[in-house]
């Protein structure tokens, strides 16, 4: 099996300093308008025409807003129009899942209980390794998941597919799949992988499944596999069923934002939120600085080499420049000993997934202020995504002035 977990970390493809993010979003800018609303839905050997700014975003080392002021700083919003949606649609699985947690936690059961088949049947195990392992026979299938575990990163279309063609034709369970990119993916984020598994399944978007077919596969590929020999391999009838769940539980209420307390102050980072700017915004002046990293507990198995690496050095370049900078830890006990020194510890808020359940388990408490973008947007993430898409406005109001000049 070609699991990069395996093996030693190759060299990163993307570089884990925010200062190389703000790069690609410079280097990206003059396709972000109308070149991207027309092309971003092919999956084309460089990506080009795609931003490939997901690393960055999915840890906030370049946040959604600065990516939307720096193109709105070039285009009008109807030209940037694609992009600010696809960069909301994150912005609305985050608040989705933030008002459903038990969706997350669903998925850590059935990722148990899949595993726990994986040990009773040898059938499943070998069918899990050889999609793992790129040796399904299926070409396109095994070409991502070769480029999966060498560069961290897939297309979206790809990603799509390569879910429709796991559960759909190879017939895995979903949860495994799920798992597998976060294992792999840089930009392994709880809300948009959880859902967008489930999106393809046909449990988010109840009963409507996403078919990958051999005809869209080659359309959107340059024609880099043939569509007739995939044609058999997939659904013959182009056709597949959704899976089947319960239904959605309620939504909870809006996390609530709180207050900067005053006295001195402790700056704990994380890695799904590595920018201050809003807190600095908002007048927090810390005295240290700490970051809390949690890449291995993505996944109960081995996470790759790349994505602790990745993960790691994005947050040591973040506390670059920031007051009296401490540790760059997933250890509990070296946040305690470091906040030991300060009257109360601030922290981004922390949306559902692994680094939240983390911070949960600090022996510290911390206050987590919101981001006026996701205040802005969560309210309305009870549904589908339209509903978030008709207040874009609304969140775009929440960018700071100053941001389309960084
Ligand atoms: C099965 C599956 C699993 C996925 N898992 C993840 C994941 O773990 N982490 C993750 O960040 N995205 C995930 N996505 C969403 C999407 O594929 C990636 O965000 C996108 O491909 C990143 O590439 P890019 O930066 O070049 O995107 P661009 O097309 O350049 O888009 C710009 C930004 O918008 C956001 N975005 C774009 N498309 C989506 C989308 N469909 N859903 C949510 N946000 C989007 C991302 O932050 C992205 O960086 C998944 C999609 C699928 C179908």
């Amino acid at each position: 099996m070609k699991d990069a977990s395996a093996a030693t970390a190759p060299d990163l493809v993307f570089t884990p300093t925010r200062a190389a993010g703000l790069d690609r979003l410079e280097t990206f800018l003059p396709y972000a308008g109308r070149a991207y609303a027309e092309t971003r839905n092919h999956d084309l050997p460089g990506h080009e025409n795609v931003s490939r700014l997901s690393p960055w975003i999915s840890h906030r080392a370049v946040t959604e807003a600065e990516v939307a002021a720096k193109v709105l700083s070039k285009y009008s919003a109807s030209t940037a129009e694609k992009l600010l949606s696809e960069v909301v649609w994150r912005t609305y699985f985050k608040g989705w899942l933030e008002r459903r947690p038990g969706i997350w936690t669903d998925y850590r059961q059935g990722l148990k209980a899949a595993r726990d088949r994986l040990a009773t049947s040898g059938g499943l195990r070998r069918a899990w390794e050889d999609a793992c392992g790129g040796n399904t026979g299926i070409a396109p299938f095994d070409h991502w998941a070769g480029e999966l575990v060498e560069t961290g990163y897939l297309h979206n279309h790809a990603r799509m597919w390569f879910a429709s063609i796991w559960m759909h034709t190879l017939r895995l369970p979903w949860e495994l799949g799920a798992d597998f990119f976060l294992r792999h993916l840089l930009d392994g984020d709880a809300a948009s992988n959880t859902l967008s598994w489930r999106w393809v399944a046909g449990l988010h978007t109840k009963g409507r499944p996403y078919p990958a077919r051999a005809s869209n596969i080659a359309k959107f590929t340059g024609d880099r596999f043939d569509a007739r020999t995939l044609g058999h391999q997939l659904t013959p009838s182009g056709e597949v069923e959704a899976l089947d769940g319960p239904p959605h539980p309620d939504p909870k209420t809006v996390p609530q934002d709180v207050a900067l307390p005053t006295g001195r102050i402790g700056l704990l980072l994380h890695e799904d939120d590595l920018r201050p700017d809003y807190l600095r915004t908002r007048g927090l002046d810390p005295a240290g600085t700490a970051v809390l990293i949690a890449p291995a507990a993505r996944s109960p198995l081995t996470v790759a080499p790349q994505v602790a690496a990745f993960t790691r050095k994005l947050a040591e370049d973040a506390l670059g420049g920031l007051p009296d900078p401490g540790p760059v830890t997933d250890r509990g006990e070296d946040i305690a000993r470091w906040a030991a020194g300060f009257d109360h510890v601030v922290t981004p808020y922390a949306p559902t997934g692994w680094l939240r359940t983390a911070l949960d388990a600090l022996p510290v408490e911390t206050l987590r202020p919101v981001r006026d973008w996701d205040l802005a947007a969560w309210p309305h993430a009870t549904a589908g995504f339209f509903k978030v898409k008709k207040v874009i406005p609304d969140i775009l109001d929440t960018i700071p002035s100053d941001l389309g000049h960084i």
